[in-house]
């Protein structure tokens, strides 16, 4: 089906307090929970004295620090506000190198003295906290002893109220830093690219003509894909609670190869989970907006209204958090892994992200006529170039041993980053390249053979769900993310590389604009040089075929596979030179980045591996040599024979794996040597074993197999 384009969205969702600001826009009178446990802009109005919510706003445009006196008014109002709706305790919530989010609650209350005790909670503690920074992932910022780390106050979003049956908590978005003033949480750079970006973009929108805007915003919407199974079966699969995933399970007769699911109806149980998912999220002012099944069998998505990127990242946060939450209310779990099921699809999130001025008018939006929208080109050009030139660094964004299973698997885009741009966009960009004005196709419509039927517009071109990065209408989808994963490092990759690339457009045309050339006449050359350079990028066929990947390669596109192919990206030379001419990290923090993702990637596959090996030796073994011996009793010696030979296989594919995980075969210094260790020696080793697991699993008598299987764990909803 064609789809109908989204109506142009209004400033207040991507100002600094977005989905706050939202609240008004999303309230519907009477009883909607939306935004009632937010600090909101429009609470702020009613509880804080007219000259401090001035002053706080004006501090706020002006990106100055807060001083004291603000932040007592500000902290007071706040307490109070927490106090009437619960809260006992408050915590400074950020999100450390990890990717999830931490807390250190405090009470509000101090014992008086005399058997009472008193409400407290002054600027000083909203605005500066300070947890044992030692027990977070540093990757060498400092030494365990040198446990000092800060966090910050992000006035910029909103403070909420996290309910408990037992009791509220007032969580404070805040920064994390350590104390020498180096950023050891995903917000920080996020921050700091929303504004190079926004500072390039200005640079460029003055000379494209545009003199009303101040400030440009970078937005996000985040589709996240997730797994719903019974929680009688996470109890009973070990794999699945330390891991996350499954590391054996045979394939089921039936997968998603009906899309009775997909297409289905929402099973009545997830239904209800994800109302209630949704009404958490609506107190948090989190404006979900579309739910459905996804093509895995319990496999399920949501999407939120996009926000501006910092407000939009905390709370796709919160939306992972509240999720797994919700979800055991109803005797569900949430499985956020990448890939929880070998052989059936695995989730992803699409970063669905453009770029908007305060004015509220999207810098992607092509209009009717894009061949004439000399602003639409000029910004759509800079992102094919700084995601042409920065390819390994975006597939380094979303690298993670959970994605190795999933890109490039014909589920998700594979590891080849390119862009699709649609048919009508090609033709435009073909015209500019032959230096031609070229024309758009006026819209057409589309007649569904039947006058009760209304019809429907139609888009300039199709849509393409195998690029990882998808023009869509008026904002660019970057679908290779994966599910579990933070936005925040991704989208500060994507404003800092897109910085850049603004800025490098906008001299060009400033030079040819000093010349005295008039706008357009100096613009087209620029668009026409960067086209004709970054095009290789832009391709609009079928991303998982064979014939894809010859061709990428032919074109000299990067292809890295896995995790520690594209990690080195990260501390690559040009890399460290935008980020660093950006303002957005430091080399020391990119270092530090590069080697917590490495320890992260190490650390979880050594997990994986143990618990394959214990899972194996300790619960699948003994069922075979059980079957076997009640084939020995039973005189069966033709199964006999036949089986046994592949529990011996099995046993020293076992044995193998453990002499992989043995302490003593890991290079002790680089981490991105055993990080490759671990991909070619000990994946392999898990992946025999669990070859030989599955095959069992398929021979064994039902009721001594251990684990519930696929067919079991997919299909009870
Ligand atoms: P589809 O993926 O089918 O195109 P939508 O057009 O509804 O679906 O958008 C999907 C996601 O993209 C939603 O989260 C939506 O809020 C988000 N989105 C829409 N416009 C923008 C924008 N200008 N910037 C960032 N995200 C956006
Ligand atoms: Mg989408």
């Amino acid at each position: 089906m064609p789809r109908l384009r989204q109506q142009n969205i209004t400033a207040a969702q991507w100002t600094p307090n977005g989905g706050a600001l939202g609240t008004q826009d999303l309230t519907l009178p009477g009883s909607s929970p939306f935004g009632v446990n937010v600090f909101s802009p429009a609470v702020q109005r009613q509880r804080l004295p007219k000259s401090v919510l001035q002053r706080l706003q004006e501090t706020l445009a002006r990106g100055e620090p807060l001083d004291v006196t603000l932040a007592d008014a500000v902290a007071g109002a706040m307490k109070e506000w927490a106090l009437e709706k619960g809260a006992t305790h408050y915590t400074h919530w950020f999100q450390p190198l990890t990717g999830s989010t931490a807390e250190k609650h405090d009470s509000f209350y101090s014992p008086t003295g005399e058997g009472t005790a008193l409400a407290d909670f002054s600027g000083k503690e909203l605005i500066q906290g300070e947890p044992d920074a030692s027990s977070f992932p540093t990757g060498g910022i400092r030494a365990t002893f040198e446990a000092r780390g800060y966090t910050a106050w992000d006035p910029t979003s909103p403070a909420f109220i996290l309910e408990n049956p037992n009791g509220a908590l007032l969580c404070i978005p805040t920064a994390f830093a350590s104390w020498t003033g180096e950023a050891l949480d995903h917000k920080i750079p996020l921050l700091r690219s929303m504004d190079a970006l926004s500072k390039s973009a200005m640079r460029a929108l003055r000379l494209l003509g545009d003199q009303t805007a101040s400030r440009v915003f970078t937005t996000v919407g985040p589709e996240q894909e997730y797994f719903l199974i019974d929680e009688q079966y996470y109890y009973e699969r070990p794999d699945l609670m330390t891991t996350g995933r499954t590391l054996f399970g045979a394939k089921p007769a039936k997968g998603h190869e009906l899309d009775d699911h997909y297409f289905g109806s929402i099973p009545e149980r997830v239904l209800a989970c994800m109302l209630e998912v949704e009404f958490e999220l609506a107190k948090l002012g989190v404006p979900i907006k579309t739910r459905h099944n996804e093509v895995a069998p319990a496999q399920y998505e949501v999407a939120p209204i996009f926000e501006n990127s910092n407000v939009g990242s905390d709370h796709q946060q919160l939306c992972m958090q509240v999720l797994q939450n919700v979800a055991r209310r109803y005797a569900l779990v949430c499985l956020l892994h990448e890939k929880p099921f070998a052989g059936v699809n695995g989730s992803g999130k699409h970063n669905n992200w453009s770029m908007g001025t305060d004015t509220g008018s999207n810098l992607l939006e092509p209009g009717d006529t894009p061949h004439d929208n000399l602003q639409f080109l000029f910004f759509c050009t800079a992102v094919m170039q700084a995601v042409n030139r920065f390819q390994g660094l975006l597939r380094a964004s979303i690298a993670s041993p959970g994605q190795d299973h999933r890109l490039g698997a014909n589920e998700a885009p594979p590891a080849i980053i390119s862009i699709f741009l649609g048919a009508e966009l090609e033709r435009v960009y073909d015209a500019i390249e032959r230096g031609e004005a070229g024309e758009s196709v006026p819209g057409s419509f589309l007649g569904l053979g039947t006058p009760v039927l209304p019809p429907l517009p139609m888009d300039g071109g199709d849509r393409n769900r195998t690029s990882p990065f998808a023009f869509t209408g008026n904002k660019f989808e970057f679908r290779a993310l994966g599910s579990s994963q933070s936005l925040s490092f991704p989208n500060t990759v994507l404003n800092t590389i897109v910085a850049e690339a603004i800025d490098e457009l906008a001299e060009e045309l400033e030079n040819a604009m000093n010349s005295g050339e008039a706008l357009e006449a100096a613009l087209r050359p620029v668009l026409q040089r960067a086209y004709a350079q970054n095009k290789q990028i832009v391709f609009g066929g079928d991303n998982y075929s064979d014939e894809w990947y010859d061709e990428a390669e032919r074109r000299g596109l990067l292809n890295l596979r896995t995790t520690p192919d594209a990690l080195p990206y990260l501390v690559a030379d040009e890399t460290v030179a935008v980020f660093d001419n950006y303002g957005v990290l430091s080399e020391r923090e990119l270092e530090s980045r590069h080697e917590v993702l490495c320890e992260q990637y190490v650390t979880k596959l050594n997990i994986e591996a143990e618990v394959a090996a214990s899972i194996a030796r300790t619960m699948l073994l003994p069922a075979a040599a059980r079957h076997l011996a009640l084939l020995d009793a039973a005189h069966l010696e033709g199964l006999q024979d036949e089986l046994h030979p592949r529990v011996e296989a099995f046993a020293a594919a076992i044995s193998a794996l453990e002499e992989a995980n043995l302490a003593e075969n890991q290079p002790d210094d680089d981490l991105l040597e055993w990080a490759r260790y671990m991909r070619d020696t000990v994946i392999p080793a898990m992946e025999t074993v669990r070859e030989g697991a599955d095959q069992l699993e398929r021979m064994i008598a039902d009721d001594l197999w251990p684990l519930p299987k696929y067919s079991e764990i997919l299909f009870v909803k």
